[in-house]
């Protein structure tokens, strides 16, 4: 193993400043393409999180009553600067992450998309006004902030997740602190400096970063209003109830095993083409990736034929090459661990058709890589099925019928994304009314919902009530309040009856 020279620390960013960590535990980032150490990211101790969370509380009264159109249009002038950094955001996520260049570009554009949703907040945050409810009596609704919001979320998508959450709490008047993943934690960084130049004022947004005990230390804080979430099922679960038991709101976005339906009507051709990239985009390291396809009848042994011609060309490389198509996974354990569920669907029967294990690239031996790999006639209880593997493994079920397909989606505890492949409206919608799924694509593998529209799964996938961004992501970030009015121009006599407004 060769020395590596010192490399530099990403620091906090707090109260509108980089802020070097006191405490002493500390993790790396890899350069996943290489495995070289590119970054060490030092871990908030409770201490780091109540000064970051302090700060946003003093911020928060004077961003409250900042009025929406200002802040909206701080979030147009970071919008702007993001359109203008997108290709350096994109060479980080690239670097720390390992997605190719053009995928990484496409996380930061869907980012900045919530971006663009939040500007039009004074639109947003209209409540409802109703004449009369009695007589000479008004009432009108408001939508309030929340005071400070925390975000936590995963190493996929280390630009387009703190995305989801910050631009939406900020524009609705919040303060925020996020705590994004410690294995690619450089463009939460970009995102705090480019909102610092965007004009908005000190400790409005902040970052910390660090591993479980710095989460544990926000979902208790009590000055913590609101916790975003986004991570794998059990961090979720654990957020949800740790956070909502210090009484705190909470929407946890968990993991995902996302099925594509395949019917013996679809366009065979155009569906293989859509699973390869809902399977391996990305390394299949997306909450949204399609991890399983469920073939009816005769579409299994033709879909399976398409997908592993296709699968076996697929170019693995480091995500920075050009004409590369899917980088590397996002560290050696993570490699090892996906590995192991090749070893084990082979070991539980499954017929193993392409196997990723052999993949080298030249040159980047060190890297973090596995090539495209296909199982075929694998069964509900085989754990290359059960679990989320979140690696480039795609296993093909089998079913007689489309209510057995259908079946199979609905017993799965995961319910995050879905897709059917098919030429039937009829189908298609009984698919759609049925399945029990947060977001559904009709011949679309990955049904991710812009902007405009709430992002969010059911069942394992999310606990809360609220997705995010979208309508939901406004409710979250906001209380409402019912003001009932009357000027009434005389003394009226006193009772002591429930008033009824007549
Ligand atoms: P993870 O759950 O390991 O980590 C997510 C965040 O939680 C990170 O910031 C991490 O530092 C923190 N964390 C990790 N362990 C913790 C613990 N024990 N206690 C408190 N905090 C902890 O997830 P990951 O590996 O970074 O990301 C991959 C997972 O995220 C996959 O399961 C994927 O499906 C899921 N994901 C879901 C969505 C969605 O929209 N539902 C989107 C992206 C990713």
């Amino acid at each position: 193993m060769t020395t590596q020279a010192a490399v530099p620390t990403v620091p906090f960013w707090v109260n509108g400043r980089r802020v070097a960590a006191a405490g002493k535990r500390e993790g790396v980032v890899t350069d996943s393409a290489t495995g070289r150490t590119v970054r060490t990211v030092p871990f908030a101790t409770a201490g780091d999180v109540d000064a970051a969370v302090r700060d946003a509380r003093a911020a928060f009264p004077a961003w409250r009553d900042t009025t929406p159109l200002r802040r909206a249009r701080i979030l147009m002038r970071f919008r702007d600067l993001l359109e203008q950094r997108k290709g350096d955001i994109a060479r980080v996520v690239t670097e720390e992450h390992g997605k190719t260049l053009a995928d990484a570009a496409g996380s930061v554009q869907r980012g900045l998309e919530v971006v663009e949703f939040a500007t039009g907040i004074p639109h947003l945050l209209k409540g409802e006004h109703a004449e009369d409810v009695g007589a000479g009596v008004d009432s009108h609704s408001t939508r309030q902030p929340l005071g400070v919001c925390a975000g936590i979320t995963p190493f996929n998508f280390p630009i387009m997740c703190p995305m989801w959450m910050a631009p939406v709490a900020l524009a609705c008047g919040n303060t925020f602190v996020l705590k994004p993943s410690e294995k690619d934690p450089s463009a939460s960084m970009m995102a705090a400096e480019l909102l610092d130049e965007a004009g908005l004022p000190a400790g409005v947004f902040n970052v910390v970063h660090g591993d479980r005990e710095t989460v544990d230390a926000l979902l208790t804080h009590p000055d913590v209003a609101a916790v975003s979430f986004v991570g794998s099922t059990p961090v979720a679960r654990h957020v949800y109830e740790t956070a909502t038991a210090h009484g705190k709101r909470v929407q946890a976005l968990g993991g995902a095993k996302n099925h594509a339906v395949v019917l013996p009507d679809a366009d065979l051709d155009a569906a293989a083409d859509a699973l390869i990239g809902a399977a391996y985009g990305s390394a299949g390291e997306r909450c949204m990736a399609i991890s399983a396809v469920v073939a009816v009848g005769e579409a299994g042994d033709a879909i399976v034929s398409r997908i592993r011609d296709r699968a076996a060309a697929v170019r693995v490389g480091p995500g920075r090459r050009e004409g590369v198509e899917m980088g590397p996974l996002i560290t050696r354990e993570h490699l090892d661990r996906v590995a192991g569920y090749v070893d084990l669907g082979e070991q539980a029967g499954a017929d193993l058709v392409v196997d990723g294990r052999g993949v080298r690239v030249e040159g980047h031996e060190d890297g973090y890589f596995l090539g495209p790999t296909l199982f075929d006639r694998v069964t509900v209880d085989m754990p290359i099925y059960r679990d989320e593997i979140f690696g480039p493994v795609l296993v093909v079920l089998r079913a007689d019928t489309y209510d057995e397909a259908i079946d199979i989606v609905n017993r799965n505890p995961y319910g995050n994304g879905t897709a059917v492949f098919t030429r039937s409206g009829d189908a298609a919608r009984r698919f759609t009314r049925d399945i029990q799924v947060g977001m559904v694509g009709v011949n679309v593998p990955i049904p991710v919902p812009m902007a405009f529209f709430s992002f969010g799964g059911w069942k394992g996938s999310l606990f809360g009530d609220l997705h995010v961004h979208g309508e939901d992501g406004v409710r979250f970030y906001t209380r409402t309040k019912v003001v009932t009015t009357r000027w009434p121009d005389r003394p009226e006599a006193v009772s002591l009856s429930m008033p009824t407004l007549k």
